[in-house]
């Protein structure tokens, strides 16, 4: 089936800019959410990156109307029924996913891809709760979506070739670049990337080093661009820790225990940039 239009599901931070990287390619968006407030959130944020984008001369002001006009904002998760290829991206919760999964199977055609853009739940889990194990794939976009080019297209154990390859073609018609993965708890970029940030905050927690010590060591001695706890911030330490949870329970090895003062921030709240505050405050 050719792809030209595309349900969205959560217009949170990473469904805001799924949606927005499909609909200034030309595709038609059906962005879903559970209340109204989170839809008009999710506008405002495309809205404003794409008057980013206006002035920067990427696109211009009628390019910018156009995607817009090509985004259908809904309630009712029914209306994606005619979509030809949905990506979920809700909160980072199994039990979240499963009954949006489950339901998806009953409500779209039997030979639509469903996508999922989870950063560490098991893709042949999701794909097990539905009736089309072969047609479930991750689809992992990077934050900031329009800005990131990387796209880990992860197959699930039952994935099909043709699943696999009609996302990677979508990935590529996005300008992004897709990595193959195979499923695994936080695929590559989180089994790699999470154990360094949770390492990071051991290094505060035992007063090795202040953040803005952590952070500068990778700054200027590894050229990263964000340091640790700053990336972990804008991450959001609740995510942090999901992710933790996840490759602490599906590789078993001690080595990914979540970090005490991580478990500590979040119970206090304290979830980075979101919140306001994480390792630093935010105004
Ligand atoms: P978020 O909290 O910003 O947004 C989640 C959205 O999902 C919210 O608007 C929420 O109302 C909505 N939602 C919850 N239940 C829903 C349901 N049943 N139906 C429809 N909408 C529902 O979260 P996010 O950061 O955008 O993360 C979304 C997914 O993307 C997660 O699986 C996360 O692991 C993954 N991810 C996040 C990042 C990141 O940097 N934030 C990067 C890559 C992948």
């Amino acid at each position: 089936m050719a792809i030209h239009s595309i349900g969205v599901i959560g217009a949170g931070t990473m469904g805001n800019g799924i949606a927005h990287v499909f609909a200034r390619s030309g595709f038609e968006v059906v962005l879903c959410d559970v209340e109204q407030r989170f839809l008009d959130r999710g506008l405002q944020t495309i809205a404003k990156n794409l008057d980013r984008e206006v002035a920067k001369n990427k696109i211009t002001d009628a390019d910018k109307s156009a995607t817009v006009g090509r985004i259908t904002a809904v309630l009712d998760r029914a209306k994606l029924a005619d979509c030809h290829l949905v990506i979920e991206a809700a909160t980072e919760k199994f039990a979240i996913k499963a009954e949006i999964f489950r339901d998806l199977d009953r409500i779209m055609k039997p030979d639509v891809i469903l996508a999922t853009n989870t950063s560490s739940i098991s893709i042949t889990k999701i794909g097990a709760l539905t009736g089309r194990a072969d047609k479930v794939i991750g689809m992992h976009f990077f934050n900031p979506v329009p800005v990131m080019k990387l796209v880990e297209v992860i197959r699930g154990l039952a994935t099909s070739q043709g699943t696999f390859e009609a996302v990677r073609d979508l990935a590529m018609k996005l300008e992004k670049t897709p990595v193959e993965v195979n499923d695994a708890p936080g695929f590559v970029s989180n089994r790699v990337l999470m154990p360094l940030l949770n390492e990071a905050m051991y290094t505060v927690m035992e007063g090795v080093a202040t953040p803005q010590a952590v952070d500068e060591v990778f700054n200027l001695g590894m050229a990263h661009p964000m340091g640790p706890l700053t990336l972990a911030d804008f991450i959001g330490l609740d995510v942090c820790l999901d992710i933790m949870r996840v490759l602490q329970d599906g590789l078993g090895d001690p080595k990914y225990r979540p970090c005490p003062l991580l478990i500590k921030m979040v119970d206090a709240g304290w979830l980075g940039r979101k919140s306001g505050r994480g390792f630093y405050t935010y105004s």
